[in-house]
Order: structure tokens, then sequence, then C-alpha cells
């Protein structure tokens, strides 16, 4: 596959970020995007990549009416030697397929998509920062083109990918976050878009995130739209808990988005011989632990902060604590052990590292 390549000149490049350790998150974005064409009679075709920039767009063009998109995120690390390392990315790109499924949108060629991803990554490589905790963030995106005002699924389409350096996640330390059960609003309901990564899911999302954050919450901890009680997803991180020895996340029911580094942890804990179960709990489950003393861990998983710890959980006007409310062992040595194996300082037993 030739990937066409019309690169800005090397004088007139974007400067670096000067301070790595004050990259944030999704502000800074490198020189260079990748883009790719879908045409119904055509498929997707002329993979490019061109200067980062605006692109035109009809005001009518079906993604800003009736959100045809999905979308992907992922990361590429500076890792052992210098050298460039990129976690599960095939995982990523066959998620996206699973989303473009969901939401009608032609399924991608993968080893095409795969190849101008490495690409765009190869040309942007000394836009991979070097500081502790930071990466290239990397946006795979597909938005539905065609200017037609009519409910259907589109007849053209646009994949790009965008990247940008972000800082570290916890660049204040491994803190344990308060989660606010949402009783209130729902995330996604099964038979929805839930285990699609799709704009829809993460606009109807705001509303829930915002309050709770007014409240002093940190994240919303989702509960299945019928049900009201079965615990699903916490903000955008899959959740587990350790209760009594036992490692235990909501199973894929199809309201929940089947998180890479979900799969990873299930892997590793497998791999390392614990008792893990992907079973539903419902809130009152936890909170008996809680109550019970045998809530030892809850934690977050998600490529942005790979284990995000739960020191607190909120309910019907009740704070109560995860264990002693500090980081718990299971979480740290699975935020090592991940962290490790993705910047190629750590054996990759399950082949995950490119
Ligand atoms: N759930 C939601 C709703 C998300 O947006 C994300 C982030 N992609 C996750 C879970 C975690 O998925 P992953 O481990 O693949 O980043």
């Amino acid at each position: 596959m030739n990937i066409a390549k019309t690169l800005k000149p090397k004088d007139q490049l974007k400067p670096k970020p000067a301070d790595e350790n004050n990259l944030g998150f999704g502000r800074i974005f490198t020189d260079h995007m990748l883009l790719m064409d879908y045409q119904t009679g055509k498929g997707w075709h002329n993979p490019r990549v061109e200067p980062y920039g605006p692109f035109t767009l009809d005001p009518a063009a079906m993604i800003f009416h009736y959100g045809q998109e999905v979308f992907e995120g992922l990361k590429a690390y500076r890792g052992e030697g210098g050298h460039v390392y990129m976690f599960r990315p095939a995982a990523n790109i066959e998620r996206m397929n699973r989303s473009c499924d969901r939401l009608c949108i032609p399924a991608l060629p993968n080893e095409v998509v795969l190849e101008a991803m490495y690409e765009l990554i190869r040309v942007e490589q000394d836009w991979i920062p070097r500081a502790e905790g930071t990466s290239l963030y990397v946006r795979p995106t597909i938005i539905a083109t065609e200017a037609c005002l009519g409910v259907k699924t589109s007849a053209t389409y646009l994949f790009y990918i965008i990247t940008g350096p972000v800082g570290a996640y916890y660049a204040e330390g491994f803190n344990p976050v308060r989660i606010w059960v949402e009783e209130k609003y729902v995330r996604a309901a099964i038979g929805g878009t839930g285990e699609a990564k799709t704009s829809g899911n993460y606009a109807s999302s705001l509303k829930a995130a915002t309050e709770a954050h007014e409240k002093g919450f940190t994240q919303v901890l989702w509960l299945n739209a019928c049900d009201r009680q079965s615990i699903e997803e916490v903000g955008t991180m899959n959740i587990f808990f350790k209760i009594a020895g036992e490692v235990i996340t909501s199973p894929l029911d199809g309201s929940i988005l089947p998180g890479v580094t979900r799969d990873s942890v299930l892997a590793l804990c497998r791999h390392w011989g614990m008792n893990v179960s992907e079973r539903q709990l419902t809130i009152d489950d936890i909170i008996a632990a809680a109550k019970a003393g045998t809530l030892e861990e809850a934690f977050g998983t998600g490529t942005a902060a790979v284990i995000s710890p739960v020191g607190s959980i909120h309910f019907k006007g009740q704070d109560y604590q995860v264990a002693d409310g500090q980081t718990g062992a299971l979480s740290l040595k699975l935020y090592d052990e991940i962290t490790g194996i993705q910047l190629g300082k750590k054996p990759d037993p399950f082949g995950w590292v490119v």
C-alpha cells in the first residue's frame, strides 16, 4: 500500500513543547495528520499524510446532524533504548471496526490502517516526549461527510488520525479518587451504543460528569440503565473490585466499552493465578462488602490513567471508604506491570508490544 506523503518543509515545523512536565491532555497537536477517504462504490482509498490543519466540510455534512462517528484512543511511548513502543494497537483498530459496524460505517482495512498509523508516527517520532509518564496520544476518527439531511447512512466518510504529546496522568502521584454513584442519569443501555466508541455516548455523559464535579467528585459510577443496580463503568474507564480475594469486573453485556486495559488486567490477573470473575455486581453488593470490611480494592482501567484507584464511593448521601482509602497493592502491581510492558522494560508474555 502506497501512503502518499505531503510533508511540511522542515523549517516550518512547529516548535516542540519546551516543558514536558506541563503538556496537559489533548491541547497540543503535531505537524501532520493521516487522512483516508471512503466513497460508496470505491471503498476506502487514498491514505495520505498531510500537514495538520482544518478541513472544509459542507454544513449539511451528516456528522453535524446525526452524529455518525466513531473514534479510538491509544498511545505511542518513548521506551527502553529510546525506541518507540505501542501497546496492542491492533486491538484498538479491531474495536474501531466493531464500533463502525454498530454505527453503519464501512469497515476499515485493518492492515492498511495499522501501516498508515505507523507511518504517521514515524513521521512524527520527534514529537514523542521523553519525560516519565508522558506519551504521544493517537486519535483515529471517522466522520460521515455526505451533505444530506435525510436520516440515513452516509455515502462518504473521512478517516483521520491526529496525534499530540500528552503529560503524565499522575504528575502529582497516584491519588485515589472519590466517585459519585449516578442514580439519575444513565450512560448506555443494552441494545444501544454503549459498547461502541462513538461521540454520542460522550455527549450524553457530560451532564452527569458536570454535576458530579460540582459536588466535588472526580468520576461518575454508572449503573445499569434497566435495573439501576448493576455496576457498569466509572467515568470513561472500566471498573474492577477486589472483594475477599476475588477480582471482579462487569461482564461485556453490550452496554460497556470493551477496554483494552480491562482485557489486559484480566489477562495479567489470570496469569498470576488470581481468582478472577467477569460477573455482575450491584451497588448493594459493593456497599455490603465495604461495611463487612471485605472490599479490598476498587480501581478504574483505561488508556489515559492505566489504573485509577478509587478511594471512596458516594451513594445516597453517604461516603463509603474503599479499605483504608489508599492505593491498594494490586492497583500498584498492575500499574507497574502494564507501564513496564508498555515501555519495553518488563517481559511481555502476551506479545502486546509493537
Ligand atoms: N470505557 C469508556 C467509556 C471509555 O471511553 C474508555 C476509554 N477508551 C474505557 C472504558 C477504557 O478503554 P481502554 O482501556 O481501551 O482505554
